[in-house]
């Protein structure tokens, strides 16, 4: 965009940010569970009802040429977005985890047979662990997992030794949702693909966050979800390579994937169609390109520019803020910050600062996995996005001192009286 962004302009185009919450302005971090939209995201769902609701690809009818061409449109958004050789590579699903369930279902029971190995990582979302688990249960194949270390980081320097020939596919995240980790994907792809093992990139956290080219990255397949990336709920993509989907059986069967159907047999449309059974989420879709739009905009040097001095800030006075520990300590991280504070259940830090209007998340957040390994039932996360201020960091630092004042620091509270007997 112009050199005159600013955060400022940025939050006038969201209309929630001007919601108060128990009182208080709201400040929202919770941006890695979902972002919130922009005006001209919520135009467009509007206009689409009131101005060209039809069913799309099938009608010969005014109304459905012009809904079939804004949700292509889109489609051609997505290919510019991710830069995508093909906008046929670009596949209309619910989301990153249908778009993972899609690839373990089709090409999982295509390719993976009694034996053969699927490889994850130990950062992994739930959505990028549990397809991969049914698949290996039902084929009686077997899940590989590329270790981390505590700083929450993968053990990359023994990748090649778990690459072997049963191996049918590597997945992985590009960012983690708990811990805020960005993976060095193109050294992950290279030694993948150096082994011939084709690679799904779970984009769900780093679609929002960084300029995803997947032709740069040469992964073969990737998937995010729309309303992490500023869109509606309802909807996400599947990227894949031309002659991996070409290669692949459809995932649903209904109208839209076909070509011929009679009782004998049916033959399948083309990619994209071939995996878009049904009628989509045309106006989210819609609405979805608008938001990819408004992201392109903005420009990717004002984004990553400034998420990076957010996640600077927040986590030099988080680290300052005693008692609290971050978890996830990675070099390179997206806007994530994962943390705990001595003495207090997260949900408890959660339920205070959301009496001050700050909306955090806390728990697990889909990957009891990362939990375990760092020893912890849950933590609490703030997670940034494109309207967030230093001011909000603040703000949680305010909170935090509230949750504290409440929660004084087991180091600071007095023994009690029969420790204290004991102890004589
Ligand atoms: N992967 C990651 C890393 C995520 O953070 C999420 C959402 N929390 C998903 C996958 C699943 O996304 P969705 O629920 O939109 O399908």
């Amino acid at each position: 965009m112009s050199s005159n962004t600013t955060v400022h302009n940025i939050r006038a185009d969201f209309p929630i940010l001007q919601k108060t919450i128990h009182g208080h302005p709201l400040v929202y971090l919770d941006n890695a569970a979902t972002t919130q939209k922009p005006q001209c995201v919520l135009d467009a769902l509007n206009q689409y009802y009131s101005g060209m609701n039809a069913n799309i690809h099938r009608g010969v009818h005014q109304l459905s040429t012009i809904a079939t061409q804004a949700f292509e449109n889109a489609r051609a958004s997505v290919q510019k977005f991710i830069n995508a050789k093909h906008a046929k590579e670009c596949i209309f699903v619910r989301g990153a985890t249908e778009a993972i369930n899609l690839v373990a279902a089709s090409f999982g029971g295509k390719f993976v047979n009694s034996g053969d190995e699927i490889l994850i990582s130990a950062m992994e979302h739930h959505s990028n662990i549990v397809p991969w688990q049914m698949l290996c249960q039902t084929k009686g194949a077997h899940l590989k997992i590329i270790p981390m270390n505590k700083q929450g980081e993968l053990n990359l320097e023994t990748i090649g030794q778990l690459f072997n020939k049963k191996t049918k596919l590597l997945a992985i995240t590009h960012a983690s949702n708990a811990l805020g980790t960005r993976n060095p994907l193109s050294e992950i792809i290279q030694s993948a693909h150096a082994h011939h093992v084709p690679v799904l990139v779970d984009g769900a956290q780093s679609a929002p966050h960084l300029k995803i080219d997947v032709q740069a990255l040469d992964c073969d397949f990737f998937t995010f979800s729309s309303h992490k990336t500023y869109g509606p709920t309802g909807v996400g993509v599947l990227y894949g390579k031309t002659h991996l989907l070409e290669a692949m059986p459809p995932y649903q069967g209904g109208g839209e994937m076909i070509l011929q159907v009679n009782f004998e047999k049916s033959t399948y449309n083309e990619i994209p169609f071939k995996f878009e059974a049904g009628t989509p989420a045309i106006a989210e879709v819609i609405a979805f390109g608008n938001a990819l739009e408004y992201l392109e905009r903005l420009g990717w040097d004002f984004i990553t520019k400034h998420e990076k001095t957010l996640l600077q800030d927040a986590t030099e006075k988080l680290s300052a803020f005693p008692g609290l520990k971050i978890i996830g300590t990675a070099k390179e991280k997206v806007g994530v910050i994962s943390f705990t504070l001595d003495g207090v259940h997260p949900h408890d830090i959660g339920s205070i600062l959301d009496q001050f209007g700050i909306a955090i998340r806390t728990g697990h957040h889909c990957a009891m996995p990362i939990m375990n390994f760092f020893n912890v039932p849950a933590t609490a996360r703030a997670s940034f996005g494109i309207y967030n201020t230093i001011d909000d960091i603040d703000k949680l630092i305010s909170g935090l001192h509230e949750v504290r004042r409440i929660f004084p620091s087991s180091a600071l509270r007095a023994p009690s009286p029969v420790k204290q007997e004991k102890e004589k």
